[in-house]
Formats: C-alpha cells, structure tokens, sequence
C-alpha cells in the first residue's frame, strides 16, 4: 500500500497557549495537533481525526438502597473506529465530564494505533462516587447504564473494558445485561470479564506488567540498571499496586507510594505485598509499618530512577514540572502530564514514557481476549504474557524509531506512529457516502 502521510523534512513544534491548559479534550487535541503538523496532514483529514466520531449522553436512574432514586449521567464516547471497532475503559468517579471522556476515547484511538492491534478509541464514564455505594447499588447502576449504551456497543462495534473504580464484576454485569437484551451470549462485548464467563489469563495485571516491560527497555537505553532503581508510585490502585509487585520481583526499590489519602516513603525499600495488605484493611497505605508519612506533591518532586504516576490526569503541570528529580517518568494513569510540562521534561532531559505506549497493555490483553472469544479459544498465562512483551517490545521499538527520525521526545514520536496509522487507515477507506 503506498504511503499516504509524508514526514515533515523540518519538524517544527507547534507553538502551545500561553496560559496553561488543563482540560484533558484539549490538552489531547494539542498533542493531536502537533503530530498532525510533523505528519503534514491535510487540514480535513485533522477535522476528521481530532473529534470523536460519536457521542452518547443518557440518563441512569438508579434506586438507591433507602428506596430513593438518583438520576446520575453516563457517557459513551466513540473517537475513531476506522482501524476496527471502538474499544475503552468504562470510568466511576464523581469528577467524570464529557471532556475528559472525550478525551480518554481520543487516547484509545492512538494508544491501539501503537500497539497496532485492529481497534478504535472509545470510552465511557458515569459520574458518580463508587466508594460510597453498595454492591447491590453498583449493579443496579451498571446495568441500567449498560442498557442505555447497548444501541451502540456490540463486539463488532464497540467493546468497553475496566478503567478507574470498574472491575471484573462490571464487566460481568454489563456482559449479562447485552447478552439479556439481545438474545444470545456475546462474550466479546466487553473485556477484562471473571475467567468463568470468558476472561482472559493476564488480564488483572496487563496493565503493569506491560508497564514495566517498557521501562525495562527503556532502561537499556538510558543505561540505567533496574536492578536497585528506585521507584516512586502515585495511585496505588488495580494498576500503581500491581506495578509495584513487579518491580519489586525485577529487584528495583519501591522507594515511595500514595494512595488518594497520602503516602508513605521509605527509601530502604517498602513492601509492596505488605502495603497492599495493609490496604486493604484500612484503607490507604497511610500509617503502615516501617515508612514515614509523604503527601502526594511531595511524592512526585522526590529524587528517585522512575516516577509512575498511577492516579489521574494533570498530576505534572508548569507548577512542579521544573522539580521533578525522576529520571524516568512512566504514565500508568492516562494523561498524567500537561503539555507544558512536557516541554520542561524534554528540556530537562527526563525520559516520559507516554501513556499510549506504557499503559498499552490493559488494552493489548483486552484485545487478546476479544481474540479468544471472538475464536472460543483459551491460553495460558504463558502465552498471554509473552504475546504482550512482544508487542509491548515492538511498539516501544517503533516508538524510538519516529524519536530519532523526527528528532522528538517519546510522547511526540509514539503520537506520529499512532496519527500516521489511524490516517492511513482513514485515507485508504474513503469518505462516506
Ligand atoms: N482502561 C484501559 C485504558 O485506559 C483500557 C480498558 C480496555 O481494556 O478496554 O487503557
């Protein structure tokens, strides 16, 4: 197939806002942009690519255990589907906005595009506050939620999967809800399910493990042995706590890490189990054993190898960008990192391994799964984890290659590879009608 996007022969960067800009949609809109502009894309074709394809707004009645009903908002974003269909994470979290919902089905679209495996960019989210609702309440929620999205999630159209405060048991509620209202089992309407009803081996620690495979490469290249790196973590959810158990078996230190209600540090090393343990009996990581008391600020500007951010968006802006000490900042949350303080990272010489590549392997495995129920086929954990190294290696290769070819910092060369991908698929279909 010929080569429909032309590399720039003089990259230039786009010039950002003065003021900083901290909405998540235009945030991922300026680093669409300015892959767009190193791409010399036609001006349509940027229209095309930088506004979801679709988006549903629908209402979720809710009865609430004391009889009460709440109306709560949901969304469903679809950005782009012209690699395959749409697929993301579905949030809980009361601080959930159209925008950043768009703006996470925009990441979907590129973070699929470099890992190269045949999906779109969706996500969904409904505002609401999950730690202060039951178990019967969170299904009653999920279910009327999924019901309103089936006109437009299908496994051929649209797949949701976990993101922040949804889980195995989500997936199950929303899997059961479609496969009720359609009439037939449809294992791959949704990803990240319980193994007993088609989940797929891997899929709980995907996320981290691909995570630090990257940094382990990336290590290589930076010349700087994991072995006793220390590593700080902010978020110490699903995917900050399961990062943190393996980089504790690579034999690097966990240095530091919080949790929504502060952190601990200790700079001899923390436990990753015990900290989980403890947890997961009060709560937070805050007051166990053996580690002093850091506030999340503190964590992120603390001197260690490798900072994670694990949390949520715009944790590193203008204002703490010039005291990061990490020499690796590696994006498990999505979007962690402003444009701005791009910019000063780059300058600074930091390495940002950015979101679309480093937390690709939820999304990766979630795409195996889908491939095993699409097919009625089982692997193992072994197969599973070593088809995610290989296409977590290869992406993070094609990655350093736009780098040097562009002359770009990591996040700008992952985006040229995704931009370059999604539109060459755009182009190669035509417009309808
Ligand atoms: N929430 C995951 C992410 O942000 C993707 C979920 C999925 O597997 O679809 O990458």
């Amino acid at each position: 197939m010929a080569t429909v996007v032309k590399p720039a022969t003089a990259p230039m960067m786009p010039r950002i806002a003065p003021r900083e800009e901290l909405n998540p949609f235009r945030i991922a809109q300026i680093q669409f942009d300015m892959a767009a502009e190193f791409l010399k894309l036609d001006p349509s074709l940027r229209q095309i690519l930088r506004t979801p394809k679709r988006v549903l707004e629908v209402s979720v009645p809710t009865k609430m255990d004391n009889g009460q009903v709440k109306v709560l908002t949901g969304y469903r974003v679809q950005h782009n589907v012209a690699r395959g269909p749409g697929k993301g994470g579905i949030r809980f979290h009361p601080n959930v906005t159209l925008d950043e919902v768009k703006a996470l089905a925009a990441w979907m679209t590129w973070k699929t595009a470099v890992v190269n495996v045949p999906l779109g960019g969706a996500k969904g989210g409904v505002i609401c506050d999950p730690k202060r609702m039951s178990k019967s309440e969170l299904e009653r929620m999920t279910r009327r939620y999924a019901s309103e999205i089936v006109p437009i999630i299908g496994p051929d159209q649209d797949i949701p999967g976990p993101d922040m405060y949804t889980d195995a048991q989500t997936m199950a509620w929303i899997m059961d809800t479609y496969a009720m209202m359609v009439g037939h089992a449809a294992h791959g309407v949704v990803t990240g399910k319980p193994l007993s009803i088609g989940g797929s081996a891997g899929r709980q620690d995907a996320t981290a493990r691909g995570l630090v495979h990257v940094v382990e490469e990336a290590c290589k290249v930076k010349k700087i042995p994991l072995r006793g790196a220390s590593v700080a973590i902010q978020g110490f959810g699903n995917v900050g706590a399961a990062a943190a158990r393996i980089f504790a078996e690579k034999k690097a230190k966990i240095v530091a890490i919080a949790d929504t209600r502060g952190g601990v540090i200790n700079p001899r090393g923390i436990d990753p189990i015990k900290a989980l343990r403890y947890k997961e009996r009060s709560g937070t990581v805050v007051g166990m054993p053996g580690a002093s008391r850091i506030s999340n600020d503190d964590l992120l500007t603390m001197k260690c190898d490798i900072l994670v951010p694990a949390a949520v968006e715009g944790v590193i802006t203008l204002h703490n960008a010039d005291q990061i000490k990490a020499r690796i900042v590696a994006e498990a949350a999505n979007g962690p990192t402003t444009p701005h303080a791009d910019e000063v990272l780059a300058r600074r010489g930091i390495t940002v391994l950015p979101d679309i590549l480093v937390n690709a392997g939820g999304v990766t495995v979630s795409y195996f799964e889908w491939v095993q129920n699409q097919q009625g086929l089982v692997w193992d954990l072994e197969e599973v984890n070593a088809r995610l190294n290989r296409t977590m290696s290869r992406a993070f290769q094609e990655m350093l290659e736009a780098m040097r070819k562009h002359h770009v910092p990591a996040r700008a060369g992952a985006m040229i590879l995704a931009v370059g991908r999604v539109a060459e698929a755009t182009l190669v279909r035509g417009l309808f009608p």
